[in-house]
């Protein structure tokens, strides 16, 4: 078997993890040696063959051995991000976090901390769960003005939007909007769909126009889509968007 190449920090890991007590343990084709959403506080050291990870998004990615996995749920205290199933016969050690004696104390924590943080940052969580505001241009007032008769809710809210809509409402309402991504029509409504897809937003209010046929229509399409798929609340016009906050108020 070809070894997949690995990155120098992860040999590096390893190397210095190898000289720690852990527990051995082996793995069969197909096994799985840890299970998305699961508790584990063990670094775990492929010693020898090749394992998948599937993540949270349904992507496979193959390490082989030497090589370490566990580290973000052990580090952040996180349920397990991926699901690890072994290819063919592999051995492994698991190391609890805590057997390494990392000295106690401030800095210790703030190590921690810090990973936990660059961890969070990475991959694409810089808030809570956001709410997602998205108003097509002939909508754009109608979104304002909710969002207005909303304030003290939206005030207390982490906010995504497009580009021109977040500006709307920043001009319109002065309520801050913590994450801005590109204009609907150069891909902002596919960012948000991302951001559904990974969990990261609690409801959609996205006012179309039915009056206007937008030259990204299918990316409109593809964000209505997600949220019906992930079961996402989503309200697309404003007597809705009204039903879905006394929901969320609730
Ligand atoms: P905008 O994009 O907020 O940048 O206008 C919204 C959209 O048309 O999807």
């Amino acid at each position: 078997m070809e070894p997949v190449s690995r990155s120098a920090s992860q040999e590096r890991i390893f190397s210095a993890l190898s000289g720690i007590e852990g527990t051995s343990l082996t793995a069969s084709d197909g096994e799985a040696i840890v299970e998305i959403g699961a508790d584990n506080d063990c670094l775990h050291l492929l010693t020898s063959g090749r394992i998948t990870v599937q993540t949270r998004n349904q992507e496979t990615v193959t390490l082989d051995a030497p090589n370490v996995f566990g580290e973000i749920s052990a580090l952040t205290n996180h349920p397990v991000s991926g699901t690890v199933r072994a290819v063919g016969d592999v051995t492994l050690r698991r190391i609890p976090l805590d057997t390494i004696n990392l000295e106690s104390g401030p800095l210790a924590t703030l190590f921690r901390d810090l990973a936990t943080l660059g961890i969070e940052r990475a991959t694409g969580r810089f808030h809570g769960k956001y709410i997602a505001l998205v108003a097509h241009d002939g909508l754009k007032q109608a979104l304002v003005d909710f969002v207005s008769r909303h304030r003290a809710f939206f005030e207390a809210r982490a906010i995504v939007s497009t580009l021109n809509t977040s500006a709307a409402i920043t001009k319109g309402t002065g309520v801050q909007v913590v994450r801005k991504v590109r204009s609907g029509p150069l891909g902002g409504d596919q960012q948000i769909g991302a951001l559904v897809t990974e969990g990261s937003i609690d409801a959609v209010i996205f006012l179309r126009d039915p009056m206007w046929a937008p030259p990204h229509g299918a990316d409109v399409h593809a964000l209505v889509r997600v949220c019906e798929l992930e079961n996402v609340p989503l309200a697309t016009n404003p007597a809705s968007a009204e039903a879905l906050i006394q929901h969320l108020l609730a």
